[in-house]
């Protein structure tokens, strides 16, 4: 088999693996990233998300995430240079009332991330199109993850490795414990149709429409109808569509890309032949990925609880900040809020270092949604922003310890702190 050799092997380029390439390579590190699809942004582009939830603090309206994530949206033209407060995000990207910002399109973050990784190439590349599909493990230590692409299968042999695949793939086959809750939240088909007339009646005929699809058996479960208006004035984004499933079962999950297509085109119908204005519509895309909202995450050696989160317990080694409600969505038709439960709002909160460690590896950090957490905790540090905060300071310890000749495992959480806190990143939740 083929070898490849690198200091830092990032899997999977989402919200949290692009800011951990981007983090390890300026540190320094020759790394590699890389992605099941053929491009960068996970949710953003694979998806087609394009909401920074876990930016801004619901109480003050600061910024409680900047680094890579505040570079992303100067660059996408969501927020000025130096923005550190809500009101220094373009007025019409702006949500008061979810306290938080979207980007204008999702396609130019692909275009984004293929510049930033370019920009790098004296010590980063990315292979796209190759999925990571196997570990091997000696004494605890991964020697190699072996990818699959074009070329066949591939032995990537890293000194450090980073699993940003949202469904801490490594971790699981390297043996470290991790956790699946029962139900899972579901997963989501997001879709977008053009050419509508926007209607004062459409909201109440689209979620009639559902309901009576529903009442027929045409339509398994949805929520909504969330019809948003949110990349242009005759185009409406939706995602209404709700799959219970496990995506880290590929039959499951095929079955489920299979439903979320049927369902969205299920909505489109009925919303073409019964709701106002949108007569003359047409479906422009799905996906191409059916979005995962929660599958396994690890038992670190610390997990994030709701405790931290209710009593915002302060870590000596906290890397990261988190500051979105309590965001779960049930695996059922909900109609009038997407989430159930309080909804509590949490202040802004630490995220120890040791969320990111695995049990029983010494070199290998977990971040994204993947990270050690409750399942209660996660419904809140799951989001884009905190994911990308969490990449960044896994890229940072990533180079770190290459630097110092040792492993991430070993590493002092409290000097991953003080150098992201050199880069205009880490925790903001004492300024
Ligand atoms: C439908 C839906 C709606 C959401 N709405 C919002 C919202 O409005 N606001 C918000 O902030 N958050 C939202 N979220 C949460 C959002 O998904 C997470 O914040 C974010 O995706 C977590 O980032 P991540 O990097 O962990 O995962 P992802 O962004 O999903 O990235 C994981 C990446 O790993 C790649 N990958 C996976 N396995 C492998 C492998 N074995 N080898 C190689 N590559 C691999 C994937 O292709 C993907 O690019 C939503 C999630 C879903 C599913």
């Amino acid at each position: 088999m083929k070898t490849i050799q690198t200091d830092v092997l990032v899997c999977g380029g989402g919200c949290a693996g692009i800011a951990a390439a981007l983090a390890s390579a300026r540190n320094g590190a020759k790394t590699l990233l890389i992605e099941r699809a053929g491009f960068s942004g996970g949710i953003i582009t694979a998806v087609g998300l394009p909401y920074f939830d876990g930016l801004i603090d619901k109480f003050t309206g600061r910024f409680v995430v900047k680094g890579i994530a505040q570079e992303l949206l100067v660059a996408l033209g969501a927020a000025k240079e130096g923005a550190s407060h809500i009101d220094d995000c373009r007025k019409e990207l702006i949500s008061k009332y979810w306290s938080t910002v979207y980007i204008p399109n999702t396609e130019e973050f692909k275009l984004l991330s293929d510049a930033l990784i370019l920009k790098h190439s004296d010590n980063l590349s990315a292979l796209y199109h190759s999925l990571a599909v196997d570990v091997d493990v000696k004494d605890g230590r991964i020697l190699a993850v072996v990818i699959a692409n074009k070329d066949g299968l591939t032995r990537v042999e890293a000194k450090q490795v980073i699993d940003c695949t949202g469904d801490a793939d490594l971790a699981h086959w390297a043996g470290s414990p991790t956790e699946k809750m029962d139900p899972l939240m579901p997963m989501t088909m997001h879709f977008r149709i053009g050419n509508v007339t926007p209607h004062k009646e459409a909201a109440a005929a689209a979620k009639k429409a559902l309901i009576d699809a529903r009442e027929r058996g045409e339509l398994p479960e949805f929520y909504g109808p969330g019809l948003m208006y949110a990349f242009a004035k005759d185009e409406v984004y939706v995602h209404a569509t709700r799959i219970p499933g496990d995506a880290t079962s590929a039959a499951d999950f095929t079955r489920a890309e299979m439903q979320g297509r049927k369902d969205a085109w299920t909505m489109f119908r009925e919303w073409k032949a019964k709701v106002p204005g949108f007569e003359d519509s047409y479906f422009i895309t799905s996906g191409p990925f059916l979005g995962v909202r929660e599958t396994r995450r690890i038992v670190g050696e610390k997990v994030l609880s709701i405790d931290d989160l209710q009593k915002t317990n302060r870590y000596d080694d906290a890397i990261a900040t988190g500051c979105w409600f309590l965001d779960i969505h049930p695996p059922k038709t909900s109609l009038d809020k997407p989430f159930e439960g309080s909804g509590f709002q949490p202040k802004p909160y630490d995220i120890s270092y040791r969320m990111m460690l695995p049990q029983k590896l010494s070199n290998l950090l977990v971040a994204g949604r993947c990270h050690s957490a409750s399942k209660e905790a996660a419904a809140s540090s799951r989001v884009t922003v905190t994911a990308m905060a969490l990449g960044e300071a896994a890229g940072c310890a990533a180079a770190l310890a290459t630097r110092a000749k040792t492993e991430v495992g070993l590493l002092s959480g409290v000097k991953v702190r003080e150098q992201l806190a050199t880069q205009n990143a880490g925790p903001f939740t004492d300024v």
